[in-house]
């Protein structure tokens, strides 16, 4: 499908040439979901549309497959993508800044380089953000979430452990970002220490949030059991001391206290804070209309990703569907076509619970 045609929106973005018919659409964010809308709408929009992506890094670090950085099998090198690609091949223009704020009466946005940048269309594709229970220092107990230095961070955390330690790792309640992959990082933890590094005497605890293991309960089951991971449900973390390595939780409603060799708190999570600056957010997650991801609350901006209040998953596979369900979606409405009525998206997610 190619749309053609424009509205006669107005938009300038720093160092380009202004262009007073072409419609502007601006992303925030370059990860999964960020960068295929972005592609998507270049592929079917052609030279109708003009796209800019913002983003903060020029490097995206992809977390899928992170967990594999904790056991050596990966290196945040092999995770790592730059942006050439959306530019050379689908024309779209990229600007290298954070967005810090969204002037919705204006159509304008405040970047953190000083220069504001117009939109016609805005799609925030901005991930997540932690709910942290206080202020610990997250260089001391990492999340390693969002992947990069944090996850090098744990790893030497896990690293210079020896034979005899506990290495403790909390589970928020959903939803969070990947439903498995809290589980699948206890695994490869748990293995990689016991069978690569030969430690027996090593003790892997899980504090989960949730009931039940939320996803893939049989599988993750079986292989807690395998390498002697204990698992305690319905536990509540209430604080984290960064310089001791000790969580207090709830328990059963009774408050205990576990301190640990290594401690990967994995914060409660919500939509990024670009989304609750620019007032989109209802509660922790942005509300929007699943047949274009539009904004329930302000016109002509869009959600997708792991912001997205659905209750579809927070993953990179179905951010990559949300993103084109949107991008046909902008381009039908500024083409005055009717929305698709009945788009599907889907999400796998590749779990690895070992190092073979
Ligand atoms: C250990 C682990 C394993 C996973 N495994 C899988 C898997 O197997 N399959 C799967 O589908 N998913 C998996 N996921 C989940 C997946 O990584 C996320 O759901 C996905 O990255 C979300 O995409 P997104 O585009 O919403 O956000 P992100 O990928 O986080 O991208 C958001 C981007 O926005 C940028 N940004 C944020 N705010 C601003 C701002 N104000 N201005 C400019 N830029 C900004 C950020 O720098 C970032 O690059 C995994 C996650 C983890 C942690």
């Amino acid at each position: 499908m190619k749309f053609v045609g424009a509205s006669s929106l107005f938009a300038v973005t720093p160092g380009m040439a202004a262009d007073t018919t072409t419609p502007h659409i601006v992303v925030v964010g370059g990860g999964f979901s960020g960068a295929t809308c972005a592609k998507y709408l270049k592929m079917w929009g052609g030279s109708s549309v003009n796209v800019t992506v913002i983003e903060t890094n020029p490097t995206y670090v992809s977390p899928i497959l992170s967990n594999l950085v904790l056991n050596g099998q990966k290196t945040i090198s092999d995770l790592s993508f730059t942006y050439g690609d959306l530019s050379s091949k689908y024309a779209v223009n990229m600007i290298h800044s954070t967005v810090e704020s969204v002037d919705k009466t204006n159509q304008s946005l405040t970047l953190a380089n000083g220069h504001s940048v117009k939109y016609d269309k805005l799609v925030l594709a901005a991930g997540m953000d932690f709910i942290k229970v206080n202020d610990y220092d997250v260089t001391k107990v990492p999340h390693a979430w969002k992947a990069g230095e944090q996850t090098n961070l744990l790893k030497a955390q896990i690293d210079a452990m020896v034979d005899g330690d506990t290495f403790t790792m909390t589970i928020p309640p959903a939803p969070y970002r990947c439903p498995p992959g809290p589980y699948e990082r206890a695994c490869v933890v748990a293995d990689y220490l016991k069978n690569v590094k030969g430690f027996a005497n090593c003790k892997v605890n899980v504090l989960d949030a949730n009931a039940k293991i939320t996803v893939e309960a049989d599988t993750f089951g079986a292989k807690f059991a395998e390498y002697g991971v204990e698992y305690k449900p319905s536990t509540t973390v209430t604080a984290v001391d960064d310089s001791t390595k000790t969580l207090t939780y709830t328990e059963n409603n009774e408050s205990k206290t576990l301190s640990s060799t290594v401690l990967n708190v994995i914060p409660k999570q919500k939509a990024a804070s670009i989304v609750f600056k620019t007032g989109v957010n209802s509660g922790n997650w942005a509300p929007i209309n699943p047949l274009s991801y539009e904004s329930v609350l302000t016109s002509g901006i869009y959600i997708i990703g792991d912001s997205q209040g659905t209750g579809q998953p927070k993953a990179g596979h179905i951010g990559n569907s949300e993103a084109k369900v949107c991008a046909d979606a902008i381009l039908r409405t500024l083409n005055g076509v009717t929305l698709y009525d009945s788009p599907k998206t889907n999400s796998a997610c590749y779990s690895p619970t070992s190092s073979t």
